[in-house]
């Protein structure tokens, strides 16, 4: 069937509905940008908190911090909220700012072509409600998160398990693990998360590692009800509590990652602290062995939990490491050739960012520059983390090199910055189009280049930590090489002439 064409030309189309999406919706109507459309393919805004429901899910940043700046929420019940406090606020967010109207879910975007005669973006996108659909528009913005596409382990006979499989992405609420023998693969944050949750309702649970993590100690608690009406009736109170957190963030990332050619002290000092951690809540050393990882802490994402570590020390839980051979209807073969058998497999496995997600939809620019070919040949690059040549009127939220500081509403509102001051200064211009030259693009490749050249990915010792802040070519392209101070300051400052605004 032939797709419905929509010939009105919108403002903006946003792909995603999430944090990030939102906060670029909001920038835009701030602006009085406002004939927007937002889709998403999942059937609710909150991108990853509405995706992720399995047991455990919190946020691992203080909440204080792990918000959008202009709009605290005094009421987060802990320091470190549930996830379900987290899509509430999402959701508050959302009719605050009048964004739902502009939504629409169960929508899948195929791809998105620049068309050069008529200088706008046309996306193509289907939906089980409505079949195939083109839709056109001035702005395109890809808000497709990070961490979206999830990882399916292709392990050789993964497809003939007949018990249950679950990955955290697609937690089943009614799913009940109460006396069953069930496998955990994977041992990231999320696994960390949920492995104290679930181990006290199985009958036997063994956790399959790969790659250890570094996990330090995790100060939460409740947040008290006194301190939050204090924070609801004085803000500046818990701008206070953010500013705490987010220079304690920025010295972490700073320090621990960005610096480490001057503060690799830091890192030995965190990997004392997790090994001490670790020492105080593991008993078996041969365990606490297995659990410690050989890279140096800061070339992975770490994580922060209290309940992860005394979890192995219960009789019923079993850490494995020897490699995974393959799987079996009933069990998992190890490399040793010894059976674990299992009725349940839990995937906590992650997500894939370079295969799939970089970007997350096909894109075509000017003169036919197909964005994911151009990043694999040429390099992953975006300017400032968010435009690249040959992509007139086109934001990429989750790009190469756009991930700065460890909360991502440092992300999302620097960006917000970035586009306000492009958007602002084309208005007064008179313009209708912009496009990032290609030197100001390889400029800034080089300088983020040259940071990296100080890190942690550079001069520490990386090579087995299988880190997703690495590409497949083994370059470290996610994170932003800079300060969040420094990231911020550049968003408002970046010099207008860096585009060809006409
Ligand atoms: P992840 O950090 O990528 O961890 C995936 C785990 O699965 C790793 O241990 C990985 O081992 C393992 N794995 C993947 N494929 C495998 C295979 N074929 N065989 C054996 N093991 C395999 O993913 P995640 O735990 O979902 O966390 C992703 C990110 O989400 C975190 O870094 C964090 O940024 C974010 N997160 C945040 C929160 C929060 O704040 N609330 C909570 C959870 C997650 P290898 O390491 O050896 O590849």
């Amino acid at each position: 069937m032939a797709p419905q064409i929509d010939r009105h030309v919108h403002d903006a189309v946003i792909v995603g509905t999430g944090f990030g999406g939102m906060g670029a919706a909001i920038a835009l109507r701030r602006l009085g940008i406002d004939d927007i459309v937002m889709l998403d393919r999942e059937n609710d805004l909150g991108g990853t908190w509405h995706v992720n429901r399995y047991p455990g899910l919190a946020v691992d940043i203080p909440s204080a911090t792990y918000s959008y700046s202009f709009e605290p929420n005094p009421y987060w019940s802990r320091l470190y909220a549930p996830g379900a406090e987290l899509k509430a606020y999402c959701d508050h967010v959302a009719t605050k700012y009048d964004l739902r109207r502009h939504m629409r879910f169960g929508v899948i975007v195929d791809g998105a072509r620049w068309d050069e005669e008529e200088r706008h973006w046309v996306v193509n996108l289907h939906s089980a409600a409505s079949g195939g659909e083109i839709l056109t528009t001035r702005y395109l913005l890809t808000a497709t998160g990070f961490l979206s596409q999830p990882k399916m382990p292709d392990i050789p006979g993964i497809e003939t398990f007949d018990g249950t499989v679950v990955h955290t992405t697609k937690w089943d609420d009614d799913l009940d693990l109460t006396g069953r023998r069930a496998a955990v693969i994977g041992t990231g944050a999320t696994a960390v998360q949920l492995i104290p949750e679930i181990a006290p309702k199985l009958a036997e649970l063994t956790i399959f590692q790969r790659t250890a993590i570094w996990v330090t100690p995790k100060s939460d608690g409740p947040v008290p009800r006194r301190l939050q009406s204090l924070y609801a009736r004085i803000p500046f109170t818990q701008r206070l509590a953010r500013g705490v957190g987010s220079g304690i963030l920025e010295v972490i990332m700073v320090a621990g990652v960005l610096k480490y050619r001057r503060f690799k002290l830091f890192n030995g000092i965190a990997e004392r602290v997790a090994k001490r951690h670790m020492a105080r809540q593991v008993r078996d050393p041969e365990t606490r062995r297995k659990l410690t990882p050989d890279y140096s802490f800061g070339c992975k994402r770490p994580t922060f939990s209290n309940n992860y570590f005394p979890t192995f020390n219960q009789p019923h839980v079993h850490l494995e490491t020897t490699p995974i051979a393959h799987i079996e209807p009933d069990a998992i073969v190890t490399e040793d050739g010894v059976r674990h058998e299992i009725d349940t497999l839990v995937l906590a496995t992650g997500f894939n960012l370079w295969d799939t997600n970089f970007p997350a939809i096909e894109v075509i620019g000017r003169e036919g520059r197909n964005l994911g070919k151009w990043w694999r040949e040429n390099k992953f690059q975006a300017y400032e983390g968010i435009t690249m040549p040959k992509f007139p009127n086109f934001f990429s939220l989750n790009s190469p090199y756009s991930y700065s500081g460890l909360s991502y509403f440092t992300t999302i509102e620097s960006q917000m910055k970035h586009m306000t001051r492009l958007l602002t200064a084309m208005r007064r211009q008179g313009a209708d189009e912009f496009e990032v030259t290609e030197e100001a693009n390889a400029e800034f490749l080089a300088r983020m280049k040259e940071h990296l050249g100080d890190s942690v990915f550079a001069l520490g010792s990386c090579s087995t930590a299988r880190s997703y802040y690495f590409n497949q070519h083994g370059e470290a392209t996610l994170l932003r090489p800079t300060s969040t101070i420094a990231a911020f300051r550049e968003a408002a400052r970046f010099p207008i002439s860096d585009y060809a605004l006409s």
